[in-house]
């Protein structure tokens, strides 16, 4: 009964199939909603999501759900196929809806999304960024208004649950391991997102500096004439997008790919202008000129593009020291990314690391770490990398999961920084044991700053 599972309720029941919802919790707000759903005449059962309800025809889940759970397994006995919500909005899509463009990857997906929706939209075209961000797509594709193309960011979870979908053109921007808790291997989490590729009409966009997003369009099965569309930070080759003295050239959707390109923006036409940025930049004007967007609607659609809160954000300088929140950086991959793009750093991080190992983020960082603040639940393995690959950096081991914890670690990191250092919250970790989500830690991290502000005036 959460996000994705009530309107998917509400749209089947309006349907008219015969509706049961299955919800592990009990809770005030669960039976709350449960008395809501029954009212509509939807069978619901709380505190139980184990066993498969009499009759069942088809399951629809909601993403979170990992796939070892008893009720797929009961599932798969009994040959119920199983859904995810995006499979469900793809089914459901009316004749002649919108194509869907769709961008995933372990990092960047919401930004790319967000700057593909913009490039849309400065091409005049109706449009939406949708899926695991904004509006949901269910009520994209069942609402009233209408669309000419849809922007469309897929989780690997939902990606696992969609076995029908095939969009026009999708991109994955990079693949490091993540939920692997979830998927149970790498290869899992690979094999899942490659999804995204399959039965694609028109391109496979990848990230030739990721060899695995390659490898993905490879195996995929795609629709004769769908292309293979790479991006890359250096010169871009035929069939690529990529940067020419600080230029985003299109080598891919020109007439005469072996000997012209295209010039489509400015790296500064991007915001920010770090490298991990502008791959996403990239990646997103591949998918809109893939769909056959003009050159100068790229340009014009990254300029209007602005990063959501809590992604390498710049909250304050406070006596010569920048604080940016990146709360986002839920991973390695995205931490190592914004540790990348400082020097020198006091560095905040912890919470839960969802299987993950430190050691090559730590390695890698080490040279430029003035100190390292650790809060949340599973920092030991942090400080542990720590100790393995920087034991010259001064640790802060704060131990505590508190939500005042956040407070007392920018205390600590103001301590550790000198004048022209970034205190730099990328915590490589989910954010659960100490906060309701990202946004609520970036949030703590913003008001820990301005209350050191306004002491230190
Ligand atoms: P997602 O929707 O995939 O979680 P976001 O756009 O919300 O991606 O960014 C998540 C985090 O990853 C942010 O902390 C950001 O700094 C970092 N990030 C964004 N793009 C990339 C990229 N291309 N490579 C690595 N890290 C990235």
């Amino acid at each position: 009964m959460g996000v994705s599972g009530l309107p998917a309720a509400r749209a089947l029941h309006g349907l008219g199939a015969e509706v049961t919802v299955v919800n592990e919790g009990a809770d005030e707000r669960a039976r709350a909603q449960a008395g809501e759903l029954t009212a509509l005449g939807i069978t619901v059962r709380l505190g139980d999501g184990a066993t498969l309800p009499d009759g069942t025809e088809l399951i629809v889940t909601a993403p979170g759900w990992r796939p070892d759970k008893p009720l797929f397994l009961a599932a798969a006995e009994a040959r119920v196929p199983v859904w995810g919500d995006v499979e469900l909005a793809w089914r459901l899509r009316r004749p002649g809806a919108a194509p869907w463009l769709a961008v995933t990857g372990t990092n960047g997906k919401t930004t790319t999304v967000r700057m593909l929706a913009s490039i849309l939209r400065a091409a005049g075209l109706r449009t939406e960024a949708v899926g695991n961000i904004g509006v949901s797509l269910l009520d994209a594709v069942l609402g009233d208004e209408e669309y000419d193309v849809l922007a469309v960011e897929l989780s690997s979870y939902q990606l696992h649950w969609a076995p029908s979908l095939r969009v026009h053109s999708a991109a994955v921007l990079n693949l490091a391991p993540d939920h692997l808790d979830w998927h149970g291997s790498m290869a899992a989490y690979a094999a899942d997102k490659g999804r995204v590729y399959e039965g694609n009409t028109v391109a496979c966009v990848y990230n030739a500096a990721d060899p695995a997003t390659e490898e993905l369009v490879r195996a995929a099965d795609v629709e004769e004439g769908c292309r293979a569309i790479g991006f890359t930070l250096g010169a871009p080759g035929p069939s690529q997008l990529g940067v020419v003295d600080g230029i985003l050239v299109d080598r891919a959707f020109v007439a005469d790919r072996q000997k012209q390109a295209q010039e489509l923006a400015e790296t500064a036409d991007v915001t920010p202008p770090a490298p991990h940025n502008i791959a996403n930049a990239l990646a997103a004007a591949a998918l809109a000129r893939a769909y056959g967007v003009a050159p100068a609607a790229v340009r014009d659609g990254l300029r209007a593009f602005r990063p959501d809160p809590h992604r390498i954000e710049k909250v304050a300088d406070v006596a010569g020291v920048a604080y940016i929140d990146d709360s986002k950086a839920t991973n390695t991959h995205a931490t190592e990314a914004s540790l990348a793009a400082y020097d020198p750093i006091v560095w905040i991080a912890g919470g839960l690391a969802k299987g993950a190992s430190f050691d090559d983020l730590v390695g890698g960082a080490a040279k430029r770490l003035r100190g390292v603040v650790l809060i949340g639940a599973e920092r030991a393995l942090i400080a542990e990398a720590l100790a393995r690959h920087a034991p010259e950096v001064p640790v802060v081991d704060l131990d505590r999961t508190d939500t005042g914890a956040m407070s007392a670690a920018v205390r600590e990191a103001a301590r550790l920084a000198r004048p022209g250092d970034t205190v730099l919250l990328a915590p490589a970790c989910a954010s659960m044991d100490m906060f309701v989500n990202y946004n609520k830690r970036g949030e703590a991290f913003a008001d820990a700053v301005r209350e050191l502000a306004a002491e230190i005036g």
